[in-house]
């Protein structure tokens, strides 16, 4: 509808009552809000920005408490849309105070002439979208309303903060702060008695400088964090010799980063470094007091891992031991609760010595909890504490808070957003939400947002948002709506990207653990700052996959869909391997692709230590077979696996899957004994078959000497390993033993035919494409052979086979013949499981240390060998956390099919 024939509506519904129009409302006037304006005006939108301020700045206007700093060098934590801005501003120090950072905004909004267009102290109370008007219709704590045709919520994602938990809170006598809003005149302080309540950041920066005040200062803690010094003064000349050097590939680098901030992929894993490497490294991080650096930059596995977070979490918990001169007081300071880096660390500045002066007393909320606020001061379980001041330093309803302070927030037919998030935050890349046209959140939950350094997500999210718009304009669309399709493909790609970090493992703001009644789940995108944007680009260079656009005078347009369907490491080890433009392999003929995967695997981190690897050789059918034995480093003897590498009959040897049999063994406790058995196309169809026949027998009766249980033993492999496997299983059934347990058959070739639709499906763009397959075949096998069961077990009789697990990809050529000879068993009887890992393909589970969502496809056969073997489960604490089934379902055949 046009904006006269709105307006005219309008007047008619608020009896010609005052409402403004514009083309886009923005609430929040913070960091967001002040870049949305300019870029609004600049694309020649009429714009105004809604802020509940008497001025500029968002959190930097609200938060005044003493030490508030950002955390986050101030030399990344800057606007960089303009250079000329980027030169006629010089920052003080490393990090930045809240004066001299609202001093920035205010800055900011003059030279750009930005507070004209801002109604301060304007609260927005609700919001409803009029379908037939196609506007939002914004009301506002004054009364006036505001019509937009788009509504972007700059509302920030830590601005509401959290009320007290506390009764009586109303009966104290003396002075109460909140840090989140924090006086504008000075807070007196000296000579009383100061109580702060919570430990998180701005409690962290506000105790030290509280604590040089008051008379005396005690502390409430309930959880106590992870914080490390912030050694701020002058910003690092390396890090501004770094970004002088090259500004513009310098911000270019923090847009593609991790975490927004130009740091390297950290390549070194924990347990390729001794101790004192990694303490080191610890006290390097140490030194240099940079947040990101030491959440990125210690070793690889430290965020994804819990033996590798533990190292880092215990040195650093040494190091407050050290400082701390109490050790009860350094016990109660000490996390012990959630990974390093699960909940957002603080930078502090004398933090922990501070405890250490006579003037400090450090209450643990978990031994004495609060019972109430009393008249003069606190009352716990225990003690009574007299004090003059309140201070509460307890946090934000984080990403949500302010949107749903927004109430009711009315989208297409009715719909409330409290109603649609009552279970937690559904949002399409954390810009939108389904149901709800034209609303746009910035770092709205979904997207990296707190997880990164803002500045660059803020700037991502604004760039993308005004450029949807101008694109719409220019294509004439006036709505767009994500599409329900989209949103829960988004959420799957969440919950995806929440296995790959620790955050699951911890209660945090990042969760919604702090507000009680809060649904619970990881808010914020785990992903990524770099591949969340190149989505974001994806989806729009991708017809604006995953939206509804729809305008008067052109036809809808609505690419369904989902933007990411793969796991997050797979897409990211997919583009890795595409920016290499390699040759395909076939091309390389069977030596060159031999050298070939020699240098990749060399490239690959090393495999996690067991307690002995032993290299020998066994008898084969013409002669000595290459073996490696992986021994768990718990007493034996173990049960063992005999197992066989992959690489299409053609390539690889018993080192090449090295990562993946240490994985198993210390996940089972059992030897794996890996098999060099003959390759193509010097020894061509049946030798392989043969070999993993005559190797099983060996080690069977070998068993005992090889420090193993005598008795069955399992089998295992992976793509044409799985295929030995699986045949090795039919001659032992028909050749008179070894008697075999279990089979494991990942990814297994069972057949010939290529028409199955997984071929085609995943012919390319996968890395074992359909080309490669033919070209393992013809090496291997005459097609006049190829129906023979030694090569396609699936031809075979299958009745009285060994119990097996059957895991395939979804994007991978033989998922339907793995799926087929699945089948096939529980037809014939044979006790059989299948695991179809939803995002994975071909190389996903042995590529141990890359792909790391495939950890839950290898709890579960571990735990299916376990099983095989008559062994208790024995999954670990950090691996219920994955939650088996989030990436790949269990599915069992013969119960399925009753
Ligand atoms: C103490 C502290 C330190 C931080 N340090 C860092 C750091 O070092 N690095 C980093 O990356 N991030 C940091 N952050 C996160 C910080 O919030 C963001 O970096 C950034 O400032 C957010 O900007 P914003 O514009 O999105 O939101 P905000 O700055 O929060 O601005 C939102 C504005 O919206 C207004 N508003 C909300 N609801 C309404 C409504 N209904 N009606 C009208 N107005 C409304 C609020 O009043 C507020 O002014 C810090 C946060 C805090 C609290």
């Amino acid at each position: 509808m046009p904006d006269a024939m709105v307006a005219a509506s309008l007047s008619e519904a608020t009896s010609g009552g005052t409402t403004q129009q514009v083309d886009v409302a923005v609430v929040g006037a913070g960091f967001a809000g002040l870049y949305l304006l300019h870029r609004l005006r600049k694309a020649g939108l009429t714009t105004v920005v809604l802020e509940e301020a008497d001025d500029v700045g968002g959190t930097w206007y609200w938060n005044r408490y003493p030490g508030a700093r950002c955390d986050i060098q101030t030399i990344d934590y800057s606007y960089t849309f303009d250079p000329e801005l980027e030169s006629a501003w010089k920052w003080s120090e490393k990090y930045a105070t809240q004066p001299e950072i609202l001093r920035y905004f205010g800055f900011v909004a003059d030279r750009y002439d930005l507070r004209r267009d801002i109604r301060f102290r304007t609260r927005i109370t609700a919001a409803t979208w009029d379908q037939a008007l196609e506007r939002w219709l914004l009301t506002t704590s004054e009364g006036a309303t505001v019509a937009c045709r788009y509504y972007i919520m700059a509302t920030g994602c830590l601005s509401t903060p959290k009320p007290p938990e506390i009764d009586g809170v109303k009966d104290f006598k003396g002075e109460v702060y909140f840090t989140g809003r924090w006086p504008h005149e000075e807070v007196k302080l000296a000579a009383k008695r100061v109580a702060v309540i919570g430990t998180g950041s701005s409690g962290i920066q506000s105790i030290p400088l509280i604590a040089e005040q008051a008379e005396h200062l005690t502390v409430f803690q309930r959880t106590p964090n992870f914080a490390l010094p912030a050694h701020n003064g002058p910003a690092p000349a390396d890090r501004v010799a770094l970004l002088e050097g090259d500004r513009a590939g310098y911000r270019e680098q923090a847009r593609w980063s991790l975490a927004g901030v130009p740091w390297p992929q950290q390549t070194a894993v924990s347990w390729q470094l001794s101790d004192a490497e990694r303490r080191e490294r610890l006290d390097e991080a140490w030194a240099k007091g940079d947040l990101v650096y030491i959440l990125t930059q210690l070793w690889a596995d430290q965020a994804v891992d819990v033996d590798g977070n533990t190292l880092l979490a215990d040195l650093i918990r040494e190091k407050i031991r050290e400082i701390v001169k109490d050790p009860e007081t350094a016990a109660a300071l000490t996390p012990h609760d959630h990974p390093f880096g699960a909940k957002r660390p603080c930078l502090d500045t004398r933090y922990y010595a501070t405890y250490n002066r006579p003037n400090v007393t450090l209450v643990n909320l978990r031994q004495e909890p609060i019972k109430s606020i009393t008249a003069s001061g606190i009352k716990t379980d225990e003690r009574t504490f007299d004090v003059d001041v309140i201070v509460f330093a307890t946090g934000f309803d984080a990403m949500t808070g302010a949107i749903m302070a927004v109430h009711p927030i009315t989208g297409r037919g009715g719909k409330s957003l409290s109603d649609v998030w009552a279970n937690g935050p559904q949002t399409y890349l954390g810009l939108t939400v389904a149901g709800f046209p034209n609303l746009f959140m910035i770092t709205g939950p979904g997207s990296p947002s707190v997880l990164s350094n803002m500045a660059v997500s803020i700037e991502q999210h604004v760039d993308w948002v005004v450029d949807r718009l101008i694109a719409m304009r220019e294509a004439g669309f006036t709505a767009i709506e994500a599409t329900e399709t989209a949103q829960a493909g988004w959420a799957r790609h969440m919950a995806d990207c929440a296995t790959l970090t620790l955050h699951r493992l911890a209660n945090t703001w990042y969760t919604g653990a702090n507000v009680p009644g809060k649904a619970q789940g990881v808010m914020p995108y785990t992903g990524g700052v770099g591949p969340y944007r190149s989505i974001c680009n994806e989806v729009a260079s991708g017809g604006m996959l995953g939206f509804r656009l729809t305008g008067p005078n052109v036809a809808e347009q609505c690419n369904d869909g989902e933007i990411v369907r793969l796991q997050p490491d797979v897409r990211l080890v997919l583009n890795m391997l595409a920016e290499m433009k390699l040759p395909p392999l076939e091309s390389f003929g069977a030596q060159g692709a031999r050298d070939f995967l020699a240098e990749f695997n060399a490239a690959r981190p090393a495999g996690r230590p067991v307690g002995e690897v032993v290299d020998g050789t066994l008898p084969g059918t013409d002669g000595p077979l290459p073996y490696r034995l992986y021994r768990p480093a718990t007493p034996g003897p173990h049960p063992i696996v005999v197992y066989f590498h992959g690489g299409g009959w053609v390539l690889g040897d018993q080192e090449s899957d090295d990562p993946f049999c240490r994985d198993m063994c210390r996940r089972t406790g059992m030897i794996f004994v890996s098999v060099g058995y003959r390759h193509a196309p010097d020894h061509r169809f049946p030798t392989a078959a043969e070999d993993g026949y005559a190797a099983t027998r060996w080690i069977a009766e070998h068993a005992a000497d090889l420090g193993g249980k005598p008795g069955p033993v399992m089998v295992a492999g992976w793509s044409a390993g799985a295929n030995i496997a699986a045949v090795t299983c039919q001659l032992a059934r028909d050749r008179g033993g070894p008697q075999i347990s279990g089979q494991l058959l990942v990814c297994p070739v069972t057949d010939c035919t290529f028409d199955r639709p997984s071929y085609n499906d995943n012919a390319t763009g996968y890395f074992l494409t359909r080309s490669l397959m033919y070209w393992f075949w013809d090496l291997y096998c005459s097609p006049a052979d190829r129906t023979d069961p030694r090569v396609s077990p699936l031809r075979g009789k299958l009745e009285g086979l060994p119990q097996a697990l059957v895991v395939t990809c979804e994007f991978d050529p033989l998922r339907d013949e793995g799926v087929a000879y699945a089948e096939a068993l529980a037809a014939a009887g044979v006790p059989v499981e299948q695991v179809n890992a939803r995002g994975h393909f071909h190389f996903s589970f042995t590529m141990v240390d890359v792909v790391i969502t495939g950890v839950s496809g290898r709890v579960q056969m571990a735990e299916a060998l376990r099983r095989f073997a008559g062994l208790p489960s024995e999954r670990r604490q950090a691996d219920e956390g994955v939650r088996p089934g989030q990436t790949a379902s269990p599915h069992e055949i013969a119960s399925a099919a009753e």
